[in-house]
């Protein structure tokens, strides 16, 4: 449950009554406000008995720890999630998806991946998709071999974790490229107590292995009282079934009880081999809405990464707000002082459906979209957002009228009532009254252009 405020008022001095001001609030209820939210230090309020504020610490600390791992641009954090369900608010930190490197492989194989890695990149809306992080797991027995493979890989700073068995071999890539914060994995029962002194030389992420809830707990609480914090965990779930079944308490068990030692984020090698990278990227697709935090592909593939990446975006978009473009002119093909201003909102969809037909049309144009918050046409007309006052400032703030030696503004057909006030905001504008559906934009333009051509003797464009 959601703490609240007044949660933290009744621990207040006099039960939050108290008033005094000392901590620069009016009143300890406004105090307990601000102290949920983040915005304030607990040290502020110099009356708290030690008991008192350990409480409160506990219990404004989120319920699933953040972790992050890398440095710099390509640094990934995930965790605090604070919903089980999606449809009650949010998620908030899309999970990272990992590609799998061994030391066996050859250094050929190695930079491939690599490659994948650095240079898949989707532009999808306004947002770049790409995959995060190298998994480096140790198989040669090699220390050297396993050695100079992190360091290949540190090179481009890219987030990592190492995966190695062998404590020794494992802190001494620890200690290779620890400035650029690397998730140590695995640690377990068995090594736990070896492993301690290491870990506290130079503290970075870890990740739990055990092969069921209960290890995981007795690791992770072990690590927490060793002032270990930074921690993933995995459950090495056998199947898809033990992997949904495993995760869902995790989150549950987190969020609805605060069950402190298992309020981490997941690591998630896929539960079972798939048979190729499509059946790969749909097990990968069911734990991106199921509660991984890093997901572990064995490679990148360009046309299952895409979509995959797309379905991330999608399940950590917040519901609650349309997905929107920025508010500005785009050009599509190569247009010039003669070509249409076709306008349209900053609905993403409705963005894209408008773009592609413009493209399609092959008349280069402009495309004015208009900032309506994300509604799409109808919805920005009936709520003021798309209108001649709204609209004639954004056309004169944009800059094309000093591109253009024809003022063409094509208005979508939904919105066909809003000419004559966006006439009388843009003088010296012609405004046309374009099809409702940009699917027609492609036959529209062209006729369009053609009668504008005829009309000026052919010398339209
Ligand atoms: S200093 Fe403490 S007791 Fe005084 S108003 Fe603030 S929260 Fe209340």
């Amino acid at each position: 449950m959601p703490l609240k405020p007044s949660d933290i008022q009744k621990k207040l001095p006099d039960g939050g009554k108290r008033n005094c001001k000392e901590c620069g609030f009016p009143t300890c209820l406004a105090f307990a406000m601000k102290l949920v939210s983040g915005g304030v230090s607990l040290e502020k309020c110099p009356h708290l008995d030690p008991e008192v504020k350990e409480w409160i610490i506990d219990a404004i600390t989120p319920p699933i720890k953040l972790v992050s791992v890398g440095t710099g641009e390509r640094m990934l954090t995930v965790g605090e999630e604070e919903v089980v369900h999606r449809h009650e608010k949010t998620f908030l930190r899309p999970p990272g998806l990992a590609v799998l490197i061994s030391d066996i492989e050859t250094d050929q194989a190695i930079n491939a991946k690599l490659k994948r890695l650095d240079e898949y990149e989707f532009t999808w809306v306004t947002f770049k998709l790409r995959a995060d992080l190298a998994v480096l797991k140790f198989e040669s027995g090699s220390k050297e071999r396993y050695l100079s493979v992190v360091a290949g890989v540190a090179r481009e700073k890219r987030p990592m974790v190492l995966m190695c068995e062998e404590l020794g071999t494992l802190f001494a890539a620890r200690d290779l490229v620890a400035d650029q914060k690397p998730l140590l994995y695995p640690l377990t029962n068995a090594n736990l107590e070896e492993a301690l002194p290491g870990l506290k030389k130079k503290v970075v992420p870890v990740a739990v292995r055990g092969q069921n809830l209960e290890e995981v707990v007795a690791v992770t609480t072990k690590l927490r009282a060793a002032g270990v914090s930074e921690i993933m965990i995995d459950t090495s779930p056998q199947n898809l079934k033990e992997a949904l079944r495993d995760y869902t308490l995790i989150r549950r068990a987190a969020l609805t009880h605060t069950f402190r030692p298992l309020g981490y984020p997941i690591i998630s090698f896929l539960p079972l081999k798939a048979e190729d990278a499509a059946q790969e990227a749909l097990l990968a697709a069911v734990l991106v809405i199921k509660y991984a935090s890093v997901i572990v592909l064995s490679d990148l593939h360009e046309e299952t990464l895409f979509p995959l990446l797309v379905h991330r975006l999608s399940i950590y978009t917040d519901p609650r707000v349309p997905l929107a473009v920025e508010e500005k002119v785009y050009e599509i093909g190569a247009p010039n002082e003669v070509s249409p201003v076709v306008l349209t909102t900053n609905f993403a969809l409705t963005y894209f459906a408008v773009a592609s037909g413009v493209e399609a049309s092959k008349i280069p144009g402009y495309l004015g979209v208009k900032g309506t918050d994300g509604l799409c046409v109808l919805a920005a007309w009936s709520t003021g957002k798309f209108a001649g006052e709204t609209i004639g400032p954004f056309i004169k703030n944009s800059g094309l009228e000093g591109k253009l030696k024809k003022k063409r503004l094509i208005i979508p057909g939904l919105a066909a009532r809003i000419k004559g006030e966006i006439e009388d905001e843009l003088p010296g504008w012609e405004v046309i009254v374009g099809p409702k559906e940009a699917e027609e934009l492609p036959a529209f333009m062209p006729k369009l252009f053609a009668k504008w051509k005829e009309a000026e003797g052919g010398t339209c464009g």
